[in-house]
């Protein structure tokens, strides 16, 4: 094995051969052999990973140094009789790699509570700043997202369905408090079984999840959900929140036309990524409080999530966006039940709509 011999000459790291003599490690250099006995030579450690060994011993002109740093230096030294002392090496230096391992620990959770904190600070700023917006600010972006969705979609025109979808809305607006003419709902021609609000009043019904209600208290519980995600502010908030950082960034190196596609492409997120699960809990309970005033079975909210939960199986999730942000398991079914019971007595109207027919109209327009 080849080793480095330091301090025999002045010009120091010679190449030479080392070997095993008994309990000595030997390094020829140019028919000069330099031994190294495990009695009395000091043996240490280096290298980034350990693996170099240097061995010293004083003589008549000074120390003498070897370094060995081939893979096969640790057999060597042992069979030389270093195996104490490598041990005794090894174990130091394993406590201080594990110190320093848990001092990267440490620096890494530093770092973590760091970010969590500023992004923490973020978040209140942004609650706050969200509040701060004026109604009409929000609602001249959610016209503008509007379009942007409208420019891809078709709007339903079949007047028994627009018909039966308005006496439900008109139903719900009539018992809000205090009164909002902001609102309108959007019925789009699509398969997949989703709804969603954005801010200022727009809400987009597909015709998949209209067709899949099977009363139309089924389509007023989804409709008093999502009418109070905009009346809670939560669909502005959590576009302001899922584009916070992309919306920074752009603001710090200047490039507004980022933040308007941003803000623009904000509709196809809340379609596909919704709300926090406490704006969902506080979204229902107020939708079920807006039921009651309406006096619309407040069951046809439970019934609807409880069967789209039981629905959404992995292979027929694609179609379920609807399922996934607003997922009907057996938590949120038991605290809709819990929310029911105590809402108190009030006679239900039925919500006077040929529903049948309207869904057999909605599936000879979709042929
Ligand atoms: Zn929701």
């Amino acid at each position: 094995m080849q080793g480095k011999l330091f301090g025999r000459t002045a010009a120091g790291g010679e190449s030479c051969e080392v070997s095993v003599a008994g309990a000595c490690l030997q390094a020829e250099h140019e028919e000069q052999t330099v031994r190294f006995p495990a009695e009395s030579s000091r043996l240490s450690i280096g290298g980034t990973n350990g693996c170099m060994f240097v061995l010293e011993k004083d003589g008549a002109s000074g120390t003498v140094s070897l370094y060995l740093d081939r893979p096969q230096s640790r057999q060597l030294l042992l069979a030389a009789g270093f195996a104490a002392r490598l041990a005794e090496l090894e174990s130091a230096h394993s406590a201080v790699r594990a110190r320093w391992a848990g001092v990267a620990v440490l620096v890494v959770a530093a770092c973590l509570a760091l970010a969590f904190a500023v992004n923490k600070v973020a978040d209140l700023v942004l609650v706050s700043a969200v509040q701060q917006v004026p109604l009409s600010w929000e609602s001249k972006l959610g016209a503008t997202m509007m379009s942007g969705v409208l420019a891809t979609a078709t709007e339903v025109s079949q007047r028994e369905v627009t018909a039966a979808v308005e006496t439900v809305v008109s139903r719900l607006k009539g018992a809000l408090e205090p009164p909002r003419d902001d609102i309108a709902v959007h019925v789009l021609r699509d398969d997949e079984v989703n709804a969603f609000a954005l801010p200022g009043g727009q809400i987009v019904l597909n015709t998949a999840l209209v067709a899949s209600c099977e009363r139309p208290e089924e389509l007023a519980g989804v409709l008093a959900h999502e009418m109070q995600h905009i009346l809670l502010r939560h669909s502005l908030q959590s576009i302001a929140e899922k584009m916070k950082w992309s919306i920074l960034l752009s603001l710090v190196i200047g490039d507004f036309d980022s933040v308007q596609a941003a803000i623009l492409g904000g509709a196809a997120g809340l379609a596909r990524l919704g709300h926090s699960r406490d704006m969902e809990r506080e979204a229902d309970r107020q939708g079920l409080l807006l039921l009651h005033r309406a006096n619309i079975d407040p069951e046809g909210m439970v019934d609807f999530f409880a069967r789209l939960g039981a629905a959404n199986r992995p292979e027929s999730s694609a179609l379920l966006s609807f399922a996934s942000t607003h997922p009907g398991d057996e938590e949120r079914v038991s605290y809709l039940q819990a929310e029911i019971a105590g809402l108190g007595e009030r006679t239900v109207e039925p919500l006077a709509i040929d529903w049948e027919t309207m869904r057999r109209m909605l599936k000879e327009g979709s042929s």
